[in-house]
This record gives structure tokens, C-alpha cells and sequence, in this order.
């Protein structure tokens, strides 16, 4: 019988087991994960499992209901991978028991980007996991103040949460604005004035210089010389690919996993997909997503080509933060070829930003107004040139133009 071993059993790893069922694989399919929980999709974590105030309520993004592995006789384990050997296509668990697959999808995530300075103290915590989430939730319940390392889209969507619960919230950036790769300059001041107006304070090109931890809390010192103390810190300074099992077993590795457009990887019958796999884009660029639309769609991708299906990955990219009352989505890449702007602003808390290049949309950004950014997906994909005074136009409705457009291309 064949049998498909997914390593990771996250987003990615849940939705490929889910996929290949779907699509008729009928041999032994195993689903190995490390953490204790069975997967689930991370979004959550640092939004309403922070700020939901009922204990009861705070979590339920799990991704299938508690049967549906036996169900589906998927057999989710949680025992990590900690050998592959890509030529005899074995693959070793960490309780010891050996298993032979026929395929393999890496779906091994990343994890938070350790910051090797900082202490080894209760006080410093990161957030990737569900019991990373519950802790902090612990943390916001019995804490004052707290200091965030990293104003990234984690980080910020952390200090939203905290603010939220009360807590005196400082986040320390390095950089000189927020997101300088995913938002553009003038939206990400907007997004910087937005949490000020909520009691967050930010310290800008600045970041750590040592930490000291005490029993009840830590001891900041910054290189613009201003020395805080905080109840606890979240390093929030990005994500590293799991790639170190791929690496051991002689994979071709960069930046994460790396795979063709069919989600294959350097070894035969072995795939990747999600947070750990760096794909090529068709322009010959090669890119690594974190987002929850790539975990799903590329892994769904990959159970397909597992099968014998022939899909390629060419993703819009696509994502989304919450921060207080405020839904911001982004569409395409925000690339240094953008040479217009278009502003759809109908008010301060609705806005539909739009980038072209050479007369066709490649970025997009909304702001409480993702059903507008979603009609203008069909174009982003397809790469059709629009006509920016009509984009431009309010009483132009998106819906009705990217039909057009469509209409005109077929
Ligand atoms: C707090 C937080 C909030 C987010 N919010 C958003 C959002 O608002 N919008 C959005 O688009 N995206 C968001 N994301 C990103 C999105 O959740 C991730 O891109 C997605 O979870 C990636 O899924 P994955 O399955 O590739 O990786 P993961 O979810 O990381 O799953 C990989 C799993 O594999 C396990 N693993 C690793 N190595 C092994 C091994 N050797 N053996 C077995 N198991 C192994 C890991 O422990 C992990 O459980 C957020 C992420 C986080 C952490």
C-alpha cells in the first residue's frame, strides 16, 4: 500500500491530509506533527485569543472538528520528525519508530526568530504557538506593562491586543517606518498615528542594546540610550523557515524549502508547502509566503501534483491584519516598479488604495473595504491594464469594471 507521510502538522500539513482524501488517495496516510495540539490556524492567536475575556470562548480555530482524523483515517500523530533519509524514503520520528513512505510533503513551518541576546527569563516570550498564545493571555491578565520588539504585523497586531486589555504598550522598531515591505510609506504612518491614538508609544529607529531580567520583570536598555522597564517582552522580530530537517537530508535549501511551480522539492517524491517552502514566481523570482492564504492554497496544490496532478502554484498574494476596528487587507506585492496611486478613500476608515505599474495593478491595499479589493483580484492575477482615471473614479463600482475588463479580454 502507498503511503504518504506530511511532516508538520499545521495549517498546511491538516489542509494537504485533507486534500488528498478529498482527491481519492486511499493508501496510509500519516500526519506528524510537534505540538500537542491537533492543527489548528494561527490567525487567531494574536487577535481574539488574547482579547476575548470569557476563557471559554477564547480559541476555536481549529481547522477539522476532533473525528475527523479517525474519520478520514488520517493518522495524526504528535511525534516529530527527526531524520528523513530522501533516498531510502524513510523518515524517523522522535519516539524512536521508523516509517518507509512512497511520498512526503514538508510542511514544517517556521518558528519565531530568536533574538540571541535576550535572557533566558519567563519575561521574554514570542508568539507562534497555541500555548505560546495561551501564555501570553496569562501574562495580559496579570501584567501592567509591556514591551514589544518588532513592529511587524505580529507585533503589532500583538500591541492592539494588549492595548486592548489595558496594558501601557511599547513597541521598539528599528526601522524608520512600520512594514516598510508590506505598506506603503504614508498608509503605514496612518497605521503608526492609529495605535498612538490608542495609548501605544513607539520608539523609532531604535532597538535593543541589552536586557536584564529581574524575578518581576525586565530591564531594557536601547541604543537611543533610554533604559525601560517592562513586566514582560514579546520578541517580535519575524519568523525563520523549519527548514533544518530538509537541510540534514541534502535538500536544496535557501531561504526556506526550496520547490518548483508543482511545489516539488530537490528530491524525487518529496514536497513542501506553507511557511517552510520558497517558490518560484513567474518571473523567475523566487519568494517565501507567510500567510494563511499560501498555507492553503499551496498545499492544496501539492496534494494535487502528489496525486499526479499537474498544478502550478502561481498565487496572488494575499493578507490580512486586524488592529482594533480596523480590517486591512493587502493584494499583489508592493514592488519598487509601482509608478501610480490611486486613492479610493470614501473616509478615514475606509480607504481602497490601488499601485500600478506600467498601467496594471499590482499592489492593493483596504482598509475596512476588502469586498472592493476583492473584485479587483481577477485583474491583479491576470495582469490586465486598467485605466487609472476610471480606477480612480468613486462612482466607478470595481465589481462592474473588472467584468468589463474580463469581458473584453476573453
Ligand atoms: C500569531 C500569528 C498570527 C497570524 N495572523 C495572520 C493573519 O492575520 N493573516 C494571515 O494571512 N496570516 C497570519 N499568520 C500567518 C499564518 O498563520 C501562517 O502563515 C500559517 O500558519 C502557516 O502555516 P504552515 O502550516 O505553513 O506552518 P505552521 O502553522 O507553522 O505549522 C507547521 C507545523 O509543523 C510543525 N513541525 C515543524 N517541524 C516539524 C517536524 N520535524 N516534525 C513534525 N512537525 C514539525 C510545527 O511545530 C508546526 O506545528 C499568523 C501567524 C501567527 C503566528
Amino acid at each position: 500500500m502507498e503511503t504518504i507521510l506530511i511532516i508538520g502538522a499545521g495549517q498546511a500539513g491538516g489542509r494537504a491530509a485533507q486534500a488528498l482524501r478529498e482527491q481519492g488517495f486511499a493508501g496510509r496516510l500519516i500526519l506528524a506533527g510537534s505540538e500537542s495540539h491537533r492543527p489548528y490556524e494561527r490567525p487567531a492567536l494574536s487577535k481574539s485569543a488574547l482579547t476575548e475575556v470569557d476563557d471559554s470562548m477564547c480559541f476555536n480555530a481549529w481547522l477539522h472538528g476532533p473525528g475527523f482524523y479517525d474519520d478520514h483515517a488520517i493518522e495524526w500523530r504528535s511525534d516529530p520528525v527527526i531524520e528523513l533519509n530522501a533516498t531510502d524514503r524513510r523518515a524517523r520520528f522522535a519516539s524512536g519508530e521508523s516509517v518507509q513512505f512512497s511520498k512526503c510533503l514538508l510542511a514544517t513551518g517556521g518558528s519565531a526568530r530568536p533574538l540571541d541576546m535576550m535572557p533566558d527569563s519567563p519575561h521574554v516570550c514570542v508568539l507562534r504557538t497555541l500555548d505560546d498564545a495561551m501564555h501570553l493571555r496569562e501574562r495580559i491578565g496579570n501584567a501592567r506593562r509591556v514591551a514589544i520588539i518588532g513592529g511587524g504585523f505580529l507585533g503589532l497586531e500583538f500591541a492592539a491586543s494588549a492595548r486592548a486589555r489595558g496594558l501601557e504598550v511599547t513597541v521598539i522598531e528599528a526601522g524608520t517606518h512600520l512594514l516598510g515591505r508590506a505598506l506603503p510609506t504614508d498608509f503605514a504612518r496612518t497605521l503608526r498615528e492609529k495605535h498612538q491614538a490608542h495609548g501605544v508609544t513607539f520608539l523609532m529607529e531604535t532597538s535593543l542594546s541589552q536586557c536584564t531580567a529581574h524575578e518581576d520583570g525586565l530591564t531594557l536598555s536601547l541604543t537611543n540610550h533610554l533604559v525601560i522597564n517592562t513586566d514582560f517582552c514579546v520578541v517580535a522580530v519575524g519568523q525563520v523557515p523549519n527548514d533544518a530537517l530538509a537541510r540534514a537530508a541534502g535538500l536544496a535549501v535557501s531561504n526556506g524549502i526550496d520547490v518548483d511551480a508543482s511545489c516539488r522539492t530537490s528530491a524525487a517524491d518529496i514536497y513542501a508547502a506553507g511557511d517552510c517552502a520558497n517558490f518560484p514566481l513567474a518571473n523567475g523570482r523566487r519568494l517565501r509566503l507567510e500567510s494563511w492564504q499560501n498555507a492553503q492554497e499551496q498545499a492544496i496544490a501539492a496534494a494535487t501534483n502528489m496525486l499526479g496532478g499537474i498544478v502550478e502554484y502561481r498565487p496572488t498574494p494575499w493578507f490580512w491584519t486586524d488592529q482594533y476596528d480596523w480590517n486591512i487587507q493587502m493584494l499583489g506585492l508592493l514592488g519598487s516598479t509601482i509608478d501610480t496611486w490611486i486613492d479610493r478613500a470614501s473616509s478615514a476608515d475606509k480607504r481602497l488604495l490601488i499601485g500600478l505599474s506600467a498601467g496594471v495593478i499590482r499592489y492593493a491595499l483596504a482598509l475596512n473595504n476588502g469586498g472592493e479589493l476583492r473584485a479587483l483580484r481577477g485583474l491583479v492575477q491576470r495582469g490586465v491594464a486598467v485605466d487609472p482615471a476610471v480606477l480612480a473614479d468613486p462612482a466607478v463600482k470595481l465589481r462592474q469594471y473588472e467584468k468589463l475588463l474580463q469581458s473584453e479580454h476573453l
